[in-house]
């Protein structure tokens, strides 16, 4: 599966098979650029900072985010500089026309050293996972063999389930984000993970596949449909944990966004584009909707400090749409 979503990721464009939060609404890019600017200051505003994003796909929210940054925390905008991690050779040259200056990695282990606030939106969910599978009392592991699925025994064990459950192992999300959260307890800084998932560990067969925006059997040809499988938050919260990092959350999309202030930036895109207020709403409706993208998306955040980021529970000095809800432009 790894090498099949390499293959995808390089040779297809990924954008005529699903949409992102990003390119649905500009205001989802905007509210996480606030959110890095307030969780720097509240890192104690580290100069030189690396602003870090994985899997920044056409480089749309690190655009959008960079447009409020500079209007609204012209300090930060002087102070960070901009990694990118991404293997494909064809989004990198689409991030470079939106994202000129960024430096290109392939691994978070190639970013250099420092201070760090890192975006990762649907990233965790392009990585790999295990499937083991329940079959007559026994757990058996799922593999793809002559273009089909064979569930082979295996020394594994994943509790007590009833036939036919699948248990899935989405052991490269945990180590990647257990690296990640090392990195930030050494280094300081903060990192927010936003994708579609699970909060507590259950027993689904999450694994899909999309091509042209429907969803095809993940055996066909591979690299050329998007793989895909939820996210077990539970686990990556535990991996962070065990670094040291605190971990915030997961919130629900929709509640994390209304709590960094979605519904204020509507209305004043609104206000100044009447005839798009329309266009705005719905868009924005989508991203935090229970019956869009406002339940089944997650944020989880990790810092190095123990004050919790905004859009989580607790105190923090600076709303972020107070410091962004003035701006109406549209882009
Ligand atoms: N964050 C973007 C794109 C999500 S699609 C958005 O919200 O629109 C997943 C992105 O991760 C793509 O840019 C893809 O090329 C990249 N990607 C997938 N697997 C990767 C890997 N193993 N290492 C680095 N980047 C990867």
């Amino acid at each position: 599966m790894a090498r099949a979503n390499a293959a995808y990721y390089a040779a297809r464009d990924p954008f005529a098979d699903f949409t992102t939060a990003p390119e649905i609404s500009q205001i989802f890019g905007e509210l996480l650029g606030a959110w890095a600017a307030v969780v720097w200051g509240q890192t104690g505003r580290p100069d030189p900072v690396l602003l870090v994003e994985a899997g920044p796909g056409r480089g749309t929210l690190m655009a959008d985010a960079l447009r409020t940054v500079a209007r609204v925390a012209p300090d930060f905008a002087a102070a960070l500089r901009l990694h990118l991690i991404e293997t494909s050779p064809r989004l990198r040259a689409e991030q470079a026309l939106r994202l000129p200056h960024a430096s290109w990695h392939a691994r978070l282990e190639d970013v250099p050293p420092g201070p760090t606030i890192l975006l990762a939106n649907e990233f965790l969910d392009a990585l790999p996972i295990r499937q083991l599978v329940r079959v007559a009392g026994a757990w058996r592991e799922r593999h793809v063999a002559g273009g089909r699925f064979v569930d082979l025994p295996c020394a594994c064990d994943a509790g007590d389930a009833p036939d036919g459950a699948v248990c899935e192992m989405g052991e490269a999300a945990r180590d990647w984000t257990a690296q990640l959260a090392a990195r930030l307890a050494r280094q300081g800084g903060a990192a927010l993970i936003i994708d579609y998932g699970y909060a507590q560990p259950q027993y689904q067969d999450t694994l899909q596949a999309l091509r042209d925006g429907k969803p095809v059997s993940p055996l066909v040809e591979p690299g050329t449909a998007d793989l895909t499988a939820h996210v077990d938050f539970a686990a990556l919260a535990a991996a962070a944990r065990m670094q040291g990092a605190h971990i915030w959350g997961p919130a629900e999309q929709g509640r994390f966004l209304h709590a960094l202030g979605l519904q204020q930036r509507i209305e004043t895109l609104a206000r100044h584009h009447p005839a798009r207020a329309a266009d705005i709403a719905a868009g924005a409706g989508r991203l935090a909707s229970a019956s869009g993208m406002g339940r089944l998306f997650k944020a989880l955040a990790i810092t190095a400090s123990p004050d919790p980021p905004p859009g989580f529970s607790g105190q923090f000095s600076r709303s972020p749409h107070s410091i962004i809800a003035t701006s109406g432009r549209l882009d």
